[in-house]
């Protein structure tokens, strides 16, 4: 009988509960005691929910107050000595300082968790780094689990893994040093849970599927040999991607068990399963941890079949990876079209169909008729509806040409007839596109919802925003201008809702970061745009000014990554689909009078598969998808793109492809260190750096953001450098986005006029 098991449940609560409970908590609202009893619940609420749906082992540790890596952190003693806390360092305030920062430190670095958009907490090392068994909270909820007669499989980030996502705060170290200080407390904490009676332990290693240097694979063997004698039977977890390259690093470790993702990669199964060693059960994630589609029954069935062939009783089966990563529950969403629905599964279901699965595999196909029938009928329906179908939309790819990916003159044609036409002045000015949500914005746009407020009340509402937020630029003197953005609660949300082929959920709610989630649509079938989505707002807020004020638009690539995605064709497809939705309002803008358009791509680079070789495969339809958004439009309109949250040094080929005449990125976190790539790669169209992080409420003064400037000038040719904050403004308040603002207009004022002056001495001499 195959053992199924989970690597992880979504900790958030089907109504968000734990981000609630921080939240009251941080505000002062509810004492501790009550923000752990709410932990409490929701691991006994889950531990139950698994259990129910006929899973054997439940896992202990996915739970968190912030973030899984953080918690690790804490268990492993390894707080950052800059926070000063000394023997206090695991308690729940500390934790929390080091997720959000207090008076003295900024918060510990948060990154994206591999390929997906879940953020961890980014551990620090230093050469002095030491470890030590520094936190109870998995014991005792191992403790939790067994007084509630659950039967518990503790997970931890391996120790590779846990050193490898972390970063070498000193110079010229490498964290593969720690690993020997790191090892004995691993040690350690399953010598606890041997004693506390934990058969399994669920190692995840993640790590395995990138692409890690020599040495690091090296560390493995030492690794499981050092901690195969101690402790409970290791469950060894990859997922996310292939590790087939590592199978015979990975089968001759000394672990009790190996779990593999064969959804995202089936095919490395087979490099398992040939020679797999006669003492090592094998967990197979047949089930989709990271999208929302019921699975194909039959076809996980005869994948799980053949591995039983090899492995009878040492086959388990699981979730492809944690279910962190999908919704909690379907259930609750009564407002989905009832077709739609026969297609989803969220955490609970698919746990559900891993129960059905594994009946399947004991008792035979038969035994499960009803549900592969069942299964089968909608495998047909979702193969055949005229929800997901639209000849219209396939045939207007097919009939796609090389044309349609390129502008009609080069950059340096085009972007004369646009000065010409925008008439903005050297170094202009301009934002990313949003500006503060106020609560009367936020009231208006949640009672509209609620048909609490009428249509025409509605758009008074939003028209007010807008005029205010453009008087307010006026008045700063910016020279490009944008409407606000005051109607969008989400810039993928906002046209997704608009969009055929898209459905958005009441409850899909998915942990981001800490108390954070997102409601990411789910693209159910060809992306087509029925009516223009944007034009009525950006007509209104040009009619309120004689400046340019620029269109807004969110990207394909960035739609199709914040979204769950279409399992039954290959993402560029639908990436080209909805370029050709964007194209059209790119199109409806244009004829609208609108001499600038920005499609935002904060998404590109996170959308980079995780192992090198399959980069220039993305990055060659990406490209191309943002291409056929932005190419239909005339020489003088000018197409501006944004991006943020990453490093692009290593992806400056890809952005000149994309052919935008003005880029705006997050440069100023970083100290613009991004402008030494730009000077040496010497990208060739017009760009804004950044000049102050919007991430922060501090107000940089015109000093500070006219040294920044001056620095983007030696990597930038002056008539080709815009001056724009880091990203949009919409989590800012009015008084600091107006100052800051404010000093940025003045730093361009300056600027100009330095050059102004160094191009008259020039002529003099
Ligand atoms: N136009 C969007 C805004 O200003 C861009 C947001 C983003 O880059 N994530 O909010
Ligand atoms: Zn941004």
């Amino acid at each position: 009988m195959a053992i199924t098991h989970s690597l992880g449940f979504p900790r958030i609560g089907a109504k968000r509960e734990l981000k609630q409970a921080l939240e009251a908590y941080w505000t002062g609202k509810i004492g501790l005691s009550n923000l752990t009893e709410t932990g409490r619940q929701l691991r006994e609420r889950h531990w139950a929910l698994q259990r129910r749906a006929g899973i054997d082992l439940v896992p202990v540790g996915d739970f968190a107050y912030y973030d899984q890596m953080l918690n690790m952190t804490v268990l492993l003693g390894a707080v950052p000595g800059r926070f000063g806390f000394g023997d206090a360092s695991s308690s729940l305030d500390c934790y929390f300082q080091l997720a959000r920062g207090n008076q003295d430190q900024p918060a510990m670095e948060m990154t994206k968790w591999f390929d997906t958009n879940y953020h961890y907490i980014v551990p620090e090392f230093r050469r002095d780094t030491t470890f030590r068994l520094a936190a109870e909270w998995l014991f005792e909820e191992v403790e939790e689990a067994k007084a509630l007669r659950f039967n518990p499989k503790p997970v931890l980030i391996g120790p590779l893994t846990y050193l490898f996502l972390g970063k070498a705060e000193d110079e010229g170290f490498d964290r593969l040093e720690l690993l020997p200080r790191l090892l004995p407390v691993y040690a350690e904490i399953l010598g606890r849970l041997e004693k506390q009676g934990v058969d399994w332990v669920q190692m995840d290693e993640p790590a395995l599927v990138l692409d890690l240097p020599a040495d690091w694979l090296a560390g493995f063997q030492e690794t499981y040999r050092r901690l195969a004698a101690t402790g409970p039977n290791v469950l060894l977890a990859t997922y996310f991607d292939s590790a087939a390259d590592r199978a015979d690093l990975m089968k001759a470790l000394p672990v009790a068990g190996l779990h593999l993702d064969a959804v995202s990669a089936p095919e490395q199964v087979p490099a398992f399963l040939d020679g797999y060693p006669s003492d090592k059960v094998l967990s197979l994630g047949v089930i989709d941890g990271r999208n929302v589609w019921r699975t194909d029954l039959r076809r996980a069935l005869a994948l799980a079949e053949a591995a039983r062939a090899e492995l009878s009783e040492r086959l388990w089966l699981a979730p492809s990876c944690s279910l962190l990563h999908v919704p909690v529950d379907l259930e609750p969403e009564t407002e989905l079209e009832s077709e739609i629905k026969s297609w989803l599964a969220f955490a609970v279901q698919k746990l559900q169909e891993l129960a059905i699965l594994d009946k399947g595999l004991r008792l035979g196909a038969e035994a499960i008729r009803n549900e592969l029938e069942t299964q089968d009928r909608m495998l047909q329906n979702r193969a055949t509806s005229p929800r997901i179908h639209n000849p219209a939309v396939k045939a207007r790819l097919e009939q796609l040409t090389e044309a349609d990916f390129r502008r009609y003159s080069p950059f340096s044609e085009r972007i004369s007839l646009q000065r010409e036409r925008l008439r903005l002045p050297a170094f202009p000015t301009t934002t990313i596109g949003s500006f503060p949500q106020t609560p009367d914005i936020r009231k208006a746009r949640a009672d509209y919802r609620k048909g609490e407020l009428d249509e025409v009340r509605y758009r008074e509402a939003m028209c007010k925003a807008i005029r205010e937020a453009v008087h307010k630029q006026e008045a700063l003197g910016l020279d490009l201008l944008v409407h606000g953005e005051a109607e969008r609660s989400d810039m993928v949300e906002y046209f997704a809702e608009q969009l055929e082929g898209f459905v958005v959920t009441r409850q899909g709610w998915v942990q981001s970061y800490g108390s954070r989630c997102v409601k990411p649509p789910i693209i159910v079938g060809d992306v087509s745009r029925p009516k223009p989505m944007t034009q009525e707002w950006i007509a209104y807020a040009q009619r309120q000014t004689r400046k340019p004020v620029k269109g807004m638009l969110t990207g394909p690539v960035t739609m199709l990554q914040w979204s769950f995605v279409r399992d039954d064709q290959p993402r560029a497809v639908t990436a080209f689909q909805i370029a050709l939705a964007i194209r059209d309002e790119v199109g409806d803008l244009e004829q609208a009078g609108v001499a600038a358009i920005q499609i935002d791509e904060p998404a590109i680079r996170e959308g980079l598969p995780l192992k090198r070789r399959d980069w220039d495969d993305y990055l060659g339809w990406a490209v191309k998808a943002f291409r056929l958004a932005s190419s239909g439009v005339g020489d003088d309109t000018q197409i501006h793109t944004h991006m943020c949250y990453s490093e692009f040094g290593d992806i400056l080929p890809a952005i000149t492809d994309m052919d935008a005449d003005v880029i705006t990125v997050e440069t100023s976190r970083s100290g613009m260190d991004l402008l030494a790539a730009i000077r040496e790669f010497r990208y060739p169209n017009d760009i804004g750096p950044g000049v102050y992080d919007i991430h922060s409420p501090r107000v940089p003064d015109k000093e500070e953001m006219l040294r920044l400037l001056q620095k983007a000038c030696e990597a930038i040719p002056p008539e080709r450098l815009w001056v724009n904050p880091d990203c949009g403004l919409k989590t800012r308040g009015w008084p600091e986005v107006e100052q800051a603002l404010a000093n940025m207009v003045e730093a361009a004022k300056m600027l100009r006029q330095r050059q102004a002056s160094a191009v008259e001495a020039r002529r003099r001499s």
